[in-house]
């Protein structure tokens, strides 16, 4: 496969991170790798690792690094990954970061190409406080911005909405405190290392999705084939 790159996809909870990497990785035919994700699977499969994570995320703090990393290996191991990933939530921490680009090395990735995405606080509050997701199709809606036609149903398959435990004030605004503390310092990280471009994420999906597509195609280097 020609093409084989790291993309990852950084920024505050709530800036659409996810929306796009789901739809780049669908684009690319590369995985979607959002430690978010994977957590919330290893809780709601009650496994060891959910046990152990579950609070720290009903708290919104971050996951030590020690079982970030260790899920992230693993998962890095398995061949679909061999032609390039989306990193959606990851890295969130300098030692992640730093640990992510020794195992690039190892794996015959060059650096990774790095997106932030820029929201305003008040705009993540109201969207990260309003989202549901379907049940059963994983489709995103907002109750304030983006309400499906009947409340608490899915409009594409009838399945329940169901909102996210961290998406709670409270909880919300420690994940915004969290991400200030100690994922924002990766923003000016990338940039020294000249892998960090930036779309402003306070506008629509359509929006986004063309100022994200612009970013990646004219990337120095870049191999992604949007
Ligand atoms: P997310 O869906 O990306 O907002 O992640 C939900 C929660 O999972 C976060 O609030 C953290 O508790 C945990 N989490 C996800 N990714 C990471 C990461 N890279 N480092 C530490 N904690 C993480």
């Amino acid at each position: 496969m020609a093409f084989k790159r790291a993309l990852i996809f950084l920024g505050p909870p709530g800036a659409g991170k996810g929306t796009q990497a789901k739809r780049v990785a669908k684009q690319c035919g590369i995985p979607h790798l959002s430690t978010g994700d994977m957590f919330r699977e290893a809780v709601s499969r009650g496994t060891e690792l959910g046990r152990q994570v579950r609070p720290i995320m009903e708290r919104g703090e971050l996951v030590p690094d020690e079982l970030v990393m260790q899920m992230v290996e693993e998962r890095l191991s398995w061949p679909d990954c061999q032609g390039g990933f989306v990193f959606d939530g990851f890295p969130r921490t300098l030692p992640q970061a730093e640990r992510l680009n020794g195992s690039l090395r190892a794996r015959g990735f060059g650096d990774p190409k790095v997106v932030d995405f820029a929201v305003p606080h008040e705009k993540l509050m109201r969207r990260l406080t309003g989202r549901w997701t379907c049940s059963v199709g994983g489709e995103i809606y907002n109750i304030y911005d983006a309400p499906p036609k009947v409340p608490g149903i899915c409009d594409r398959d009838g399945g329940k909405l169901v909102q996210r435990a961290d998406d709670r004030p409270e909880v919300v605004r420690e994940r915004l405190a969290a991400y200030d503390r100690q994922t924002r310092p990766l923003v000016d990280y990338y940039r020294q290392r000249g892998v960090l471009g930036s779309v402003d994420a306070s506008g629509g999906i359509e929006e986004v999705s063309r100022a994200l597509d612009r970013i990646l195609q004219c990337a120095k280097g870049a191999d992604v084939r949007l």
